[in-house]
């Protein structure tokens, strides 16, 4: 009679220590259920998109100073960019979503406050040095993780960063005399142009040229 206590008691020690091993086996499972296999790849769409979102917020601040200074097509170039930053940041925040992401975008942006000459020339530096520096390495982890949908957001990203780079060179007195007037900008992939070399259709996504958005 006196063993169905500790019968009874040691039943009971039993179940908890079974509950305990599946509660841990089931925690064990949706560790493993929750590791991307994305992890690098939505890490670089996260820094591509602050970087989209804090360049869109300095291009808008740069294209203030210039309409201070009457500088109006450079105040058109920099809205157009700014446009074209947060298309992309929109973009790449889509693609890292879908791979299972998630996306804060920085609370502060630092904006620096020189002339436009000295806006222009700060920028192509920093454009320059995102592209080798973070873009093309972006770019090549992308495809050896073979996420061709990331890889196409980063090259579009890259592209259109070397364009800005060669609207803003052509700002420079020195290298064009005139410069172009007036910006256009595909508001599906950000794309950019100046409206005197404008395509009939967007070359990266084939949004037709009526939709785009145009600076003027
Ligand atoms: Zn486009």
């Amino acid at each position: 009679m006196k063993a169905r206590p500790i019968l009874i008691l040691l039943l009971f020690a039993a179940s908890v220590l079974v509950l305990v091993w599946l509660y841990h086996a089931s925690a064990g499972s949706s560790r493993k259920r929750a590791a991307s296999p994305w992890q690098e790849t939505i890490a670089d769409l996260d820094e591509c998109s602050r970087d989209k979102h804090a360049r869109s917020a300095q291009y808008t601040h740069f294209a203030d100073i210039a309409e201070r200074e009457n500088d109006r097509q450079s105040a058109r170039l920099f809205r157009a960019m700014a446009l074209s930053e947060g298309i992309q940041e929109q973009n790449c925040v889509k693609a890292l979503s879908r791979l299972g992401g998630t996306y804060v975008p920085p609370s502060k942006v630092v904006v620096f406050r020189n002339s436009t000459g000295e806006n222009l020339a700060r920028s192509i530096d920093l454009e320059q040095h995102r592209f080798t520096e973070r873009m093309c390495p972006q770019i090549d982890r992308a495809v050896s993780a073979g996420n061709r949908y990331a890889a196409k957001m980063l090259i579009w990203s890259a592209a259109i960063g070397r364009q800005h780079v060669r609207l803003m060179q052509a700002r420079n007195p020195a290298v064009c005399a005139a410069g172009p007037l007036d910006y256009a900008v595909c508001p599906v992939c950000g794309n950019i142009y100046d409206t005197e070399f404008c395509d009939h259709y967007c070359p990266h996504c084939l949004t037709g040229c009526k939709d785009f958005v145009w600076f003027r």
